[in-house]
């Protein structure tokens, strides 16, 4: 039989809808919030391409985007703490309204390192906004202006977040089968 990446979730934690409706709300929020403004939205690649494609196009005032990306996590599931540019910025961040788009905060270490670089660069404003948050393993503090979901400390996959590159695309967020982990 062929092998579907269904087969290896073991439970969805966020489904399809409830992702829609929670970032179409955020997008009516952070609308509001920067009424006529501007904003440069830089996404943290790769986790945040598809949760920042979505909310883009929740917001209705314009939206510039850009792309960031930093080391994380390899093909594990634990931080390593050490945070390195290896994709930085295109476009100019001074005197703009930023809003940094991360998939999942989890220990806090890239964020924290992320908005140290761009506060230095500048900007007329600084906020960030993530999908997901997972507080139980936070490091570091940080402060987040938009929180899509708080979730418990669980590895999770799809909707932009990986496991070895892996299930990025299912359009849900979920919870795979241990024997997927298992050498
Ligand atoms: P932090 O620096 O906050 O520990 O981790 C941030 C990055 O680690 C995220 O952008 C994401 O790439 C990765 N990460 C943290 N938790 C998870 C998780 O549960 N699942 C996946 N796929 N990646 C995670």
């Amino acid at each position: 039989m062929v092998h579907s990446m269904m087969d290896d979730v073991e439970r969805v934690l966020i489904s399809t809808e409830e992702l829609k409706q929670r970032i179409a709300d955020m997008g009516k929020q952070i609308s509001q919030d920067y009424a006529g403004k501007e904003i440069l939205m830089i996404g943290v690649l790769r986790g945040a391409v598809i949760f920042m494609a979505d909310l883009a196009r929740a917001i209705d005032i314009p939206v510039a985007i850009d792309f960031m990306a930093v080391s994380s996590y390899g093909a594990g599931t634990s931080s390593s703490g050490v945070v390195r540019i290896l994709k930085d910025l295109d476009e100019t961040v001074e005197g703009k309204h930023i809003l940094v788009v991360e998939d999942i905060i989890d220990s806090g270490l890239t964020l924290n390192y992320l908005l140290d670089n761009i506060k230095s660069r500048k900007p007329a404003s600084l906020r960030m906004c993530t999908l997901l948050n997972k507080p139980e393993r936070r490091k570091v503090n940080v402060h987040i202006d938009y929180n899509g979901f708080t979730i418990p400390d669980h590895f999770v996959v799809g909707y932009g977040l990986d496991y070895a590159e892996k299930y990025r695309n299912l359009p849900f967020i979920g919870i795979l089968k241990p024997a997927v982990y298992e050498p």
